[in-house]
């Protein structure tokens, strides 16, 4: 890994820092998929996403011919590194940018891309992501939701879940089965399907920390136009697998734990603990900075993940222990700041006792998602053990 920036990567900084310090001001407060939502939160984001889509700055990794900046992937880290440095959040209203657009631009027809991407960008049309159910989640390939043919028409019955953002979504990309009778990989389909259709129900889904970030969609006889599937019928695993890629892939490079673990030793400090703080604790500090070496030894196995991707290779290992080892790491960063907490880790957002307005304790709820979400750890410890290790499958 060359860690020196190339002329350009220091000019497309310069321009970006320039940009985030005047408009920084609009960014709404960063937020996760956990958070309870309130529309004013919501209409925030949106603001945000079309605030950075006016600088050019909501898809820096598309290509310049669908509206990105055609960003190097050193440029995509530099564009995290200085959200991240500024404590904002990436422009996220939805799967869109992430998710879809790069599926389609891998698989979709020029009709589909034309009648699609443009909407992402601006912000006009939000999308979901609709693959687990409640029989289908880590056997994914098991989806049931029925889409039968019917004319030009698919019909589709069945249900999805945990689908996050499906209460503001106008858009779900959905894996849908439209042959029963083939092995279980051949008779999907990959298909866009209109959240306002009749048929559609979205019911919110209450998590532990009282948000209601995701969702059970409900289909019941709900009529597709047969053009909104994405590649073939029955091929649809294929498509399914590509968004699988961005999805997992998404995380190269990040630096958020260095950031928690900052922000964790922030709060040591101001933390009273018989007449001193509790970062004076060596005990503390000792902790804090295995945090920090597993932080820093995170980002660079991400710089090694970058490395592969400039030299054109697949992605590698690091993907699943990237995913497992900073979801670990999340959680074990929120668990130690409630034994710093003890008894006010209990103050939630709203309490004058809650430090830093509840965010720990909400941490601590929230944490637990990203261990879950694409792809558990547990089967990130299978990739590892069996694709990385060799070890023989159980
Ligand atoms: C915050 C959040 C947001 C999400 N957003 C979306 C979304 O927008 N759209 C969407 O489609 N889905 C979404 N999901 C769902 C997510 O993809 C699934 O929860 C995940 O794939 C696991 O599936 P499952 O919940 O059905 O658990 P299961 O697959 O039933 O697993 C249950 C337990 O068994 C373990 N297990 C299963 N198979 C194996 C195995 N082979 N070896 C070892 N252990 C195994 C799992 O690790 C887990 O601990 C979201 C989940 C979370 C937490």
């Amino acid at each position: 890994m060359d860690f020196k920036y190339s002329p350009e990567d220091e000019a497309f900084r310069a321009e970006l820092r320039q940009w985030l310090e005047a408009n920084k001001k609009f960014a709404p407060p960063p937020s996760s998929i956990l958070a309870e939502e309130s529309d004013d939160q919501w209409d925030a984001r949106v603001a945000w996403h079309k605030k950075l889509n006016q600088g050019g700055w909501v898809a820096v990794n598309w290509p310049a011919r669908y509206g990105g900046r055609g960003a190097s992937v050193m440029q995509r880290l530099i564009f995290r590194e200085e959200l991240s440095r500024l404590s904002l959040s990436e422009p996220g209203i939805g799967m869109g940018i992430s998710l879809l657009g790069p599926t389609l631009m891998h698989w979709g027809t020029a009709e589909q891309n034309q009648r699609y991407l443009p909407a992402i960008l601006k912000g006009d049309e939000v999308w979901c992501q609709g693959y687990s159910e409640p029989g289908s989640g880590s056997d994914l390939a098991s989806v049931q939701t029925r889409a039968l043919e019917d004319g030009d028409y698919f019909i589709v019955n069945g249900q999805k879940v945990w689908t996050s953002m499906a209460q503001h979504a106008d858009w779900i990309f959905a894996l849908v089965r439209s042959d029963p009778e083939a092995p279980k990989h051949k008779g999907i389909s990959y298909l866009l399907i209109n959240m306002h259709s009749p048929g559609i129900t979205v019911r919110p889904l209450v998590q532990m920390t009282g948000g209601k970030g995701f969702n059970e969609v409900f289909f019941e006889d709900v009529r597709v136009p047969r053009e909104n599937i994405v590649g073939e019928k029955n091929n649809g695993w294929q498509v399914a697998i590509t968004t699988l890629m961005f999805e997992r892939g998404g995380g190269a490079g990040q630096g958020g734990a260095l950031q928690e673990v900052m922000e964790l030793i922030s709060l040591a400090k101001r933390l009273a603990r018989g007449g001193k703080t509790a970062w004076d604790d060596s005990a503390v500090r000792q902790k804090l900075a295995e945090f920090a070496s597993e932080a820093v030894a995170l980002k660079y196995t991400g710089y090694r993940q970058l490395t592969r991707q400039l030299k054109g290779m697949p992605p590698g290992p690091e993907g699943s222990m990237m995913k497992l080892c900073s979801t670990e790491l999340g959680l074990k960063i929120a668990l130690f700041a409630m034994e710093l907490l003890g008894p006010y880790s209990q103050f939630e957002y709203g309490s004058r006792f809650a430090m830093d307005k509840g965010k720990w304790s909400f941490r601590m709820l929230a944490a637990r998602g990203p261990t879950i979400y694409a792809g558990t750890n547990q089967i990130q410890h299978n990739i590892i053990g069996e694709r990385v290790l060799a070890l023989p499958k159980s």
